[in-house]
Order: C-alpha cells, then structure tokens, then sequence
C-alpha cells in the first residue's frame, strides 16, 4: 500500500513509522525545513549550554505514549514534577511580588471561590464516561454551548480569581475564558482523570529538550523525509488518491495530513469536501500563544512560577533544572496577549519581556539575549494548538476524526489528549491502523 503522509511534526513520524512497520510504502512530506513543527527547543543565542522551549515544553506522567518514547531513546525527565495549580508561587499585581499568603490577606474569599469554579468544572466532566466521545455526555448540548467564562461568572469571582482563571485559560488552552466550550474542558478534565485513575499528574521537562525527541523519531526513519516540499493539492477518486505538492505529485492510495488545519485551509481538495468537513476545517479554533524567553547573567529571582496581571501574563524560569550561573525566563502569553505580543517584532518582544522581567524580580544586569516566537503568525501552524469553542465539540469533533475516502486527518486536534505530544503521537497511531486495516 503507498501512503503519503503530510507533516513531519510528531503525528505524522509516528504515522509512518507504523505504517511502514506494517509493510506500507511511505512518503513524508515537510513544508518547512526542520523535523518536529511545535517541537522546537531552541539553543541560539544562549550562554553555557542552556535551552528553552519555543514550543512544547512538559510531558505529563500520564502521557504514556510520550513516556515510552521519551524512554526508548534514553531521554530522561527532569526534576521532581511540576504540579499544575492554579495559584502559582507568585502574583505580580499593582506592581508588586505577592506570596500566595499575601494573595489570600488581599482577598480572603479567593481560595474559596477556585474552588466553587473547580466544582462546576469537574461536575461538568463526571457525565463523560468516553473521553473519546465527548459529544454523548446526556448534557452535551447546553455544556458545549457555555464557556469558560460563563462558569466563571456563575461561580462569582472576584477580582483576584478572575485573574487566575483568566491566565490558566489563557496558559491552557491558549484562549480567552468565552473561547473555550465547557464541554471540551469537560473532555479533557475527564481524560486526565481516566489516565491518572485520579492521582495528581506531574509534568516534566527533559534533559536537552524535546527536539532531541523529534530528531530521533526522524533519524529512525532513514532520511524518508523529504524537507521543504508543501502540500497544495489532493485529488481522489474510489481508487487512489494524488497529492500535488510544491515539487511533484505523488500517486498513492491513502494521504495522512498530518498538520494543523490552519495550513490546510489553503489546500485544494478535487472534489471538494463534504459540507460538515469542510466547515469543521475552516472553523475549528487555534489559541495563539507568543513565548518569550530572555537570558540573564545571574538569577536574582525567587524560585516557581509568577502569575502577572501585565502583558506577560506568566513568568516562569525554564532553566530550573539546567546548570550554570547564568538563568532563562520565560513570558508565556496566550488568548488575546498572544495576538497582542504578535503585532510586535521579535527584538521588541524580547525587550518588552525584559522590562517586564526587571520590575518584576528587581533585575539590574543587562541580558544575556533572547528569542520569541508567536506562533499563531506562523503559516505552517497558524496558531498555538486546538481549541474547541463554544458549539464545536457538538459540531466538529466526530466528523474531524472520521475518514474523508482515502483522505485521513491527524495530529492533536482531531486526539483524545488534544493539544499535546501525546495526542499527536496517539492520532498518528489511530491513523495508522485505520489506513492498515482498510485494506
Ligand atoms: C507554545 C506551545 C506550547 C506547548 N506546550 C506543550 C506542552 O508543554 N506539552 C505538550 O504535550 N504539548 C505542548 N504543546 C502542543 C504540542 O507541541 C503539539 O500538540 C504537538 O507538537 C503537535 O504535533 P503535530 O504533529 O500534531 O503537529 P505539528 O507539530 O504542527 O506538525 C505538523 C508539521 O506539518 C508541517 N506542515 C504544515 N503545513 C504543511 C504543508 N502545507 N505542507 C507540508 N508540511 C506542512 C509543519 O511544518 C509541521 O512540521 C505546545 C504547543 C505550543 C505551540
């Protein structure tokens, strides 16, 4: 069977490994000229050695996929794990570096109205028994046509609560709180409780970064990869299938496109595609997430993360684990901050984040250098990662995960674990086995 697989970001690796360890005869190819898509660790222009993530940058100890990869090619984690709470070490608010007891004298009721939001959202998730069919919990409906921030306004917060609420949506799915459908954060609450069988989840970073991760999965496939080669076109027919690319076409009898819908939008599709697809590929949401990580001489700063109420929403250090004198800080901002941050240049970004970064933590030395990447202005992705909107899981997600013919979707946005490495390696496992099993 021939199998052209789009994308050379983890889905599609991962799909052509298997289909090849299943005897097909594959082709991958990659618009860009690197392996990895939103992998990408970046090592220039840091001093001593260091990194940091421009993309992904945690893996979760539920991710098992990630787990066993991570582990088949000796790529150890780091640190004890990070657990993912609401309120971080830090706020920097007015000005000022609160402690999480300082957070509480301010607002007393704070604790108590997460938790009241915490309650509406796993009752949401308690009428998911599939994570992977979200769209049958017996409210799916009204709990899709809600948000984020309608459930904020019904569990009451206060200033300070909604400021967290607003950073963890903005962090997490990269959207702002009336981007995001509770139905899908009910999906997702209910997958991580399923895989965790309700332990906490830790997430770590890895030694040398998550492009190590990537560079295996590609040096495995034997320089299969056929680098700066775009997807324009994919005609089929009930007997094969011919996708037109920057270079050539290629007849084959399935296609994987293994990217982001966003690119995609500018394919053409011979017949076009069914109604119900085609507006699940235009429509489905992208949060926008601009990170910006600036090197300094020393790390004056206290450890963990800080919660901010300026542009740079969170501040976090992603050295945390990585040895020398010198020290990197990261700005991860999402929703409306990361579409902001994007209008600017990259030098600007990066002294924005600096000034920042100084009043913050009091910082007087000069940096280092720096790097920034807003990924929704980036073509080949178009956005950070998948996020269902209000009335999407309802409308989009069964047709998104289904075949079109010989045409088959995958990456994150059409996993279970959608939004992650997991859920790329997962969808292009599923992908896999569909295209084996047909024949
Ligand atoms: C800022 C940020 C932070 C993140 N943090 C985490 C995290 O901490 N933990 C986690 O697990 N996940 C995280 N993620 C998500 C994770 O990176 C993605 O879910 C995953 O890497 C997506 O893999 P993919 O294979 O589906 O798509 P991609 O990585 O996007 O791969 C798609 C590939 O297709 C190529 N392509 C696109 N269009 C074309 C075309 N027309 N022709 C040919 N090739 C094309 C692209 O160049 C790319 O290489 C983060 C993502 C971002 C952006």
């Amino acid at each position: 069977m021939r199998v052209v697989v789009v994308g050379a970001g983890l889905a599609g690796m991962r799909a052509t490994e298997q289909l090849r360890l299943a005897g097909c005869e594959v082709v991958l190819i990659e618009g860009g000229t690197r392996v990895g898509g939103r992998v990408r660790t970046v090592r220039e222009p840091f001093a001593g050695g260091q990194y940091s993530e421009s993309g992904a940058e945690w893996v979760d100890d539920v991710h098992q996929r990630m787990l066993a990869a991570l582990d088949r090619y000796g790529i150890r984690r780091l640190g004890p794990g990070e657990k993912w709470t609401t309120v971080r070490r830090w706020v920097h608010r007015h000005g000022e570096l609160m402690s999480p007891e300082a957070v509480r004298a301010a607002d007393p009721l704070v604790f108590d109205e997460l938790t009241e939001f915490d309650r509406l959202l796993e009752e949401a998730a308690l009428g998911i028994t599939d994570p992977s069919r979200p769209e049958s919990h017996p409210a799916a409906d009204a709990l899709d046509a809600r948000s984020l921030a309608d459930v904020a306004e019904q569990a009451q917060l206060g200033e300070l609560a909604n400021l967290f609420k607003r950073r963890d949506s903005q962090g997490e799915f990269a959207a702002e709180p009336n981007d995001v459908s509770l139905l899908f954060v009910a999906q997702q609450r209910a997958y991580q409780r399923e895989e965790s069988a309700g332990a906490t989840v830790l997430s770590h970073r890895v030694e040398g970064g998550f492009g190590r991760l990537a560079e295996a999965m590609a040096a495995g496939l034997d320089g299969l990869i056929s680098f700066d080669e775009q997807l324009i076109g994919v005609d089929q027919d009930a007997d094969e299938v011919t996708v037109r690319t920057s270079r050539r076409s290629l007849s084959c009898d399935h296609v994987v496109l293994a990217c982001s819908l966003v690119p995609l939008r500018k394919v053409q599709f011979q017949p076009g595609m069914p109604a119900a697809l085609e507006r699940a590929v235009l429509q489905l949401g992208y949060g926008t997430v601009t990170k910006t990580s600036v090197q300094w001489p020393t790390r004056n700063w206290p450890g963990g993360y800080a919660t901010s109420d300026g542009p740079a929403q969170r501040v976090y250090e992603p050295t945390a684990d990585q040895p020398g004198e010198q020290g990197i800080l990261m700005s991860y901002c999402g929703g409306d901050g990361g579409h902001e941050w994007a209008r600017f240049s990259e030098a600007e970004r990066i002294a924005m984040a600096t000034n920042e970064m100084r009043a913050m933590h009091h910082l007087e030395s000069a940096p280092l250098g720096g790097f920034s990447r807003a990924w929704s202005t980036q073509p080949r992705y178009g956005g950070s990662y998948a996020v269902y909107q209000p009335g999407q899981v309802t409308a989009h997600w069964r047709v998104l995960r289904e075949p079109w013919g010989r045409v088959h979707l995958a990456g994150e946005h059409v996993a279970t674990c959608t939004g992650y490495m997991e859920g790329a390696l997962e969808s292009g496992e599923a992908v896999a086995a569909r295209i084996v099993e047909s024949e």
